[in-house]
């Protein structure tokens, strides 16, 4: 709570405060005022008081907005940063992501989330969704967990679930090394990381099978079971790639997420990427209140295609952005993927009416904070003091007409001067408050030059980059 002396904690005047609340009010200029962890009052001009704050901060020159929620990520896999350039997804699953899931230890996996997270603060991120599954054991998911909170995150890690493998895993060329642990043990260890971190804490614990088409039925509708008993939601990856409807065609006879919705499955599920959906799909995922991480670099990246995002929002489901980790999308820029969010729709339809920005700012915003199912995403007392003081006053951010494309199209995840987690700074002015960021660094970079060598990943190193053909 605020001392004694004072009503509110932190004020933020001066800035745009854009609230996202239902109306999408924007006060320029508009003051926020933070009490014990929540944002206790949002008004137009300066009205709330400076000398009732313990600490006021001003924002002149600035945007203030609801902080960003990253909803897909895989924080572990940090270390492998700008290995396996120009690959497809399932290349770059077999050439680099699954050794280095073999290899990589406990100790790289908390290096590697700490790593990701600083860059997430760093770049406006309050909360996010980090999908971990190497190493699997109950120790090291809880590392990720602790990582992220000594950094200053909210959110959820949803621990990867493999079971014993499947035919259709076989088929699709996945190797056995992910699959190492039975369903008993599976279930037995995501229990453990949900009873450390049980519903309603500043980070939970999900159960993320990893993706319906090749991990056991039973397995999946029990890791959904214990979902449910535990009051938390669940994360999968489905429909990233054409062959994942293919594939759950030929092998049950029916597309994944129809046969999840049959199945009653998808009440509380999230979807990581959800590109390659037809109508039905999206009907079914809109009736459940299931939700979408859309990750619009990472789908660039991989060249997986480009999410239904109109007909995904049109029919009213939850859709919040992710940056599917620094693997995948190379940088944790929740700005970098509203941006991309917009364009890449408006070039897949040809059509620049396609997105806007508000579209983009409304699911880093409101959308995640929804798929996550936490009391933010806006700026209305009440919710969580989770925000996002931005900066516009640089050369790329002016002339200034409207705050709203400023923030998507010319804002970069430099940009942001303050990053604001349950009314606690977590970042500001260049430094991550709670941690020693260059020691992090130092370690990070030390972890992965020798994970790389210890994985056989040495090859995608240096040079001019893998020998391929002329492409352009
Ligand atoms: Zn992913």
């Amino acid at each position: 709570m605020s001392d004694g002396d004072h009503r509110f904690d932190l004020l933020l005047r001066g800035g745009v405060v854009m609230t996202m609340d239902a109306d999408r009010a924007v006060f320029d200029p508009g003051v926020v005022a933070v009490a014990g962890g929540r944002i206790v009052g949002v008004a137009p001009g300066g009205e709330l008081g400076d000398r009732q704050a313990a600490r006021v901060v001003d924002c002149s020159g600035c945007a203030v907005l609801p902080g960003l929620v990253d909803c897909h990520n895989h924080l572990f896999q940090a270390l492998s940063r700008g290995l396996g350039d120009g690959l497809a997804l399932w290349d770059w699953l077999t050439g680099l992501i699954w050794p280095y899931a073999d290899h990589v230890t406990p100790e790289d996996a908390r290096a590697a989330a700490r790593l990701a997270a600083v860059e997430a603060v760093r770049a406006g991120t309050t909360s996010l969704l980090d999908n971990h599954y190497a190493p699997a054991d109950p120790a090291s998911t809880l590392a990720v967990a602790e990582a992220m909170e000594e950094v200053g995150l909210r959110g959820v890690v949803a621990r990867g679930i493999f079971g014993p493998i499947t035919d259709v895993a076989r088929s699709r060329g996945i190797p056995d090394l992910l699959f190492r642990m039975s369903a008993e043990e599976e279930l037995e260890a995501t229990a453990a990381c949900l009873d450390a971190r049980p519903a309603g804490g500043r980070l939970e614990v999900w159960p993320a099978p990893i993706n319906p088409t090749y991990v056991e039925p039973d397995l999946l509708s029990r890791a959904v079971g214990l979902a449910r008993s535990a009051g938390v939601r669940w994360h999968t990856h489905c429909s990233e790639v054409r062959a994942d409807s293919e594939t759950s065609l030929a092998t049950h006879g029916i597309r994944p997420l129809v046969r999840l919705a049959r199945e009653g499955l998808l009440e509380g599920a999230t979807i990581a990427h959800g590109i390659w959906l037809d109508d039905e799909e999206v009907g079914h995922l809109a009736e459940t209140g299931a939700a979408v991480s859309h990750c619009p670099v990472a789908n660039q990246y991989l060249a997986s295609g480009v999410a239904p995002l109109r007909d995904l929002r049109r029919a009213g489901v939850v859709v919040g952005l992710g940056t599917d980790g620094p693997a995948g999308g190379q940088r944790q820029d929740l700005f970098e993927c509203m941006k991309s969010s917009v364009l890449l729709q408006r070039v897949a339809a040809l059509d620049p009416s396609a997105a806007r920005a508000e579209d983009a700012l409304e699911m880093a915003t409101i959308g995640g904070a929804a798929l996550l199912g936490i009391e933010g995403g806006s700026l209305e007392p009440g919710k969580l003091a989770d925000l996002v003081v931005v900066d516009l006053r640089g050369s790329h951010l002016r002339p200034l007409h409207r705050v709203a494309t400023a923030l998507v199209y010319s804002a970069r995840g430099p940009d942001v001067r303050m990053t604001v987690v349950g009314g606690e700074v977590v970042f500001e002015d260049g430094r991550c408050t709670r941690v020693d960021e260059n020691e992090i660094l130092i370690e990070a970079q030390a972890r992965a030059d020798a994970l790389v060598e210890r994985a056989g990943l040495s090859h995608l190193r240096g040079g001019w980059g893998l020998p391929r053909g002329p492409t352009l």
